[in-house]
């Protein structure tokens, strides 16, 4: 592995002293509230500043993660070697009518607003997704039947080894829960949204507000979590038996686990497949009680759940 005293000196001379921190603690930075810290961190301002990081990154052969809203990751409790990079800042820009170019860093509730005060109709529904823009490509964020990569366009990536490209939707494998760059470890620059026009902001909040209310019913949104833990089951592919739910948190409902904690990680009791931190959990707590959720699923129902959250430093 690299040096990371070389690389923070690289770093500083090409963004200048200070931009790239030693030691930076990311829990605060994970919608969990968990992990330790960031052998280095550095925020990209611009695309630019993204593919000149990652290039410096790889010149020095040391590990390169990438951050965005936090909101769908388990960060071990020892942190992460190497380099984290989290994109911050960004804009939404119009390309024509029907298009929309959204910086990675941009949040899907920034992008939800934007879009929703211009009358551009499509994103509305995704008020109260947390994240960005990076996150929700590389996961294909859902929401109620609909991915969210049914709405991109293309997207510009950056490949590990700095170079840029620009991959049509139909080219970037999206599928539940899922995207092309689970495979190859790009990272997101940008991605062009399909918006239409000449809808009624009021019409397109209303849509907004019934998604947050929903939300609001149905999930801990006062306890920090990274929303939901495991994917759904695929009925045929997962062998799920009949008469049993498809649905992850039903799964682990059935299996007695609402409520079940380990140290400060505990099951949601509003939502299954939910895990809060409760006030003091590790990342060893909330990975001890994923585990004894897909085991006790396996064991009850042969059912195997997988991960939808995504370990770093694991
Ligand atoms: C209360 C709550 C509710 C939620 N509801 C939903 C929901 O309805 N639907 C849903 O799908 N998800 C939901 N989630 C999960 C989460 O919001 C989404 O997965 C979101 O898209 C993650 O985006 P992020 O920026 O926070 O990504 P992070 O958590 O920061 O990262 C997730 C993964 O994306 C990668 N990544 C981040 N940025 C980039 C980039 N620029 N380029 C390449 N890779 C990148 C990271 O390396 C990591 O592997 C919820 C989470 C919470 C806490």
């Amino acid at each position: 592995m690299g040096d990371v005293d070389t690389l923070q000196a690289a770093l500083d001379a090409r963004f200048g002293q200070g931009r790239a921190r030693r030691e930076v603690p990311l829990a605060s930075l994970s919608t969990f509230r968990v992990g330790g810290p960031a052998d280095l961190f550095f925020e990209p301002a611009t695309g630019q500043e993204l593919v000149d990081s990652v290039k410096i990154a790889r010149a020095h052969g040391v590990p390169l993660h990438v951050l965005g809203g936090g909101s769908n990751v388990l960060i071990h409790d020892t942190g992460l070697r190497g380099l984290v990079v989290r994109p911050r800042g960004g804009t939404v820009t119009p390309i024509g009518d029907t298009l929309v170019r959204v910086d990675a860093a941009v949040t899907i509730n920034g992008l939800v607003r934007h879009t929703i005060a211009r009358g551009l109709a499509g994103l509305e529904a995704w008020a109260g997704t947390p994240g960005t823009v990076g996150g929700a490509v590389y996961g294909n964020a859902h929401w109620q039947r609909q991915n969210i990569g049914d709405l991109v366009e293309s997207v510009r990536l950056v490949s590990r080894d700095g170079a840029l490209l620009q991959v049509p939707a139909d080219r970037m494998e999206f599928a539940y829960d899922t995207s092309r760059l689970k495979r190859t470890g790009e990272i997101v620059v940008w991605a062009a949204f399909r918006v239409t026009p000449g809808a009624s902001p009021d019409a397109l909040r209303a849509t907004a507000r019934a998604s947050l209310a929903f939300r609001k019913r149905t999930q801990p949104l006062d306890t920090p979590s990274a929303g939901c833990i495991f994917m759904n089951p695929d009925p045929v592919h997962d062998r799920v038996p009949d008469g049993m739910p498809c649905s992850a948190g039903a799964l682990v409902d059935r299996a007695g686990l609402k409520g079940t904690a380990i140290g400060g990680a505990q099951v949601s009791a509003t939502h299954a497949n939910f895990i809060v931190n409760t006030g003091h959990a590790t990342a060893t707590d909330v990975a001890a009680l994923v585990d004894r959720c897909r085991v006790a699923v396996a064991d009850q129902f042969g059912v195997q759940l997988h991960e939808e959250i995504v370990r770093l430093g694991f």
